[in-house]
């Protein structure tokens, strides 16, 4: 066990890793001590990341219509939520998304596409895209998220100039079954080690807030170490209206900074995202949170909406961080209460429901970037 949180960075920085039960005892910090947990895990971002963020930028390929039944999600079958439904873009349309998000600052790409894994057909659909995005912005990263990978397929992606496959073990394994019944966790592990294999930079990480315990947290958190995940998403559950975690408020803004602090002391040389849901659970606390995570995702999610692109950009700049990727450090312009995990934390209305997105892929308007 570690005397002070400095002690703690110093440790792991001469490269003896935190055990699970200190984990836990960080996840159990004070508020009263909260900064100074945020300040340690602060020194292990800054050794590794300096004070550069990464800014990624999502397209949903394909949207709604699954029939698998992930409990936290708005595009799961026979969900009730309002989203848009709309089956996959074209090189094309995915492309013209795409270019939103590069403009506004993103140097990663991510092609998201609902459903429990695709075709060779729909894999060849994403290929055809990457080399269009590729070919007119050839710096720019490609992460595929498509769900399960059959054999081949990671390789088809590989050749095809995809840069990393994002699929997250999104909770504990022995959480999982409470949140998903038409596919293991262990097939999202594997999945994870095919792309792996095919050279694919592997993005695995969580949703937290989905009613699991603070071991249940951690032991996601050491699995995914476990993993060597490369990237490591942190989302904070968007309770929809018409999934079954609807009403599932468990998180305040002070654990979800010090869940990001645990991440990083646990993970301390990968790129931590502060993911979706990251506005409505971190409210003012966001700009803290860049302390200690080194990515996000800029303005919207996959059906939801997040705060406008310019404020990312805008909070970026003011809390003396540099986008990473662009020119001469130059922040782009836009163009456009700790309490037990198993307690529901109560919500403030302060209007924090989903807002569903209705801009951007499968819509005329323009997106938010
Ligand atoms: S997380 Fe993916 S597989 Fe699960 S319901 Fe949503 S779209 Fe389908």
């Amino acid at each position: 066990m570690f005397k002070t949180f400095s002690d703690l960075a110093d440790r792991t920085l001469n490269g003896d890793p935190v055990t699970p039960e200190e984990a836990l005892q960080l996840l159990a910090t004070g508020d009263e001590d909260m900064l100074d947990l945020v300040a340690a895990a602060a020194r292990l971002r800054r050794e590794y990341f300096g004070m550069t963020v990464k800014v990624n930028y999502l397209v949903n390929l394909k949207s709604g219509l699954c029939a698998e039944d992930c409990g936290y999600c708005s595009q799961r079958l026979n969900s009730g939520a309002g989203i848009l439904k709309y089956s996959w873009l074209t090189p094309e349309q995915a492309v013209e998304q795409a270019e939103h998000g590069i403009k506004g600052g993103a140097s990663r790409v991510c092609l998201v596409a609902s459903g429990r894994g695709p075709s060779n057909r729909e894999v060849e659909t994403v290929t055809r895209t990457v080399g269009a995005l590729k070919g007119q912005y050839p710096g720019v990263e490609v992460c595929a998220c498509l769900g399960l990978l059959k054999g081949g397929q990671a390789e088809t992606l590989s050749d095809a100039g995809v840069d990393a496959y994002n699929h997250n073990l999104n909770t504990a394994e022995s959480n999982y079954q409470s949140i998903c019944s038409t596919h293991t966790y262990q097939d999202r592990v594997e999945t994870v080690e095919r792309a792996k294999g095919a050279g694919l930079s592997p993005c695995s990480g969580l949703i937290v807030g989905m009613r699991e315990t603070d071991e249940q947290l951690v032991e996601a958190l050491f699995a995914l170490r476990e993993l060597d995940s490369d990237s490591v998403p942190v989302n904070f559950l968007m309770p929809f209206e018409g999934t079954p975690l609807a009403g599932t408020w468990q998180l305040s803004p002070q654990k979800c900074l010090k869940i990001l602090a645990v991440v990083r002391f646990v993970c301390p040389d990968k790129e931590i995202r502060m993911a979706g849901g990251r506005e409505m659970h971190l409210r003012s606390l966001q700009p803290l949170a860049l302390h200690v995570v080194n990515s996000l995702f800029l303005g919207d999610y996959l059906t939801s909406e997040g705060q406008a692109a310019k404020a990312d950009m805008d909070m970026i700049a003011d809390a003396g961080f540099t986008v990473l990727g662009s020119p001469s450090g130059d922040v782009p312009t836009p163009e456009a209460a700790d309490e037990p995990a198993t307690e529901p934390y109560e919500k403030v209305d302060l209007g924090l429901e989903p807002t569903l997105r209705r801009r951007g892929a499968g819509t005329a308007v323009a997106p938010n970037a």
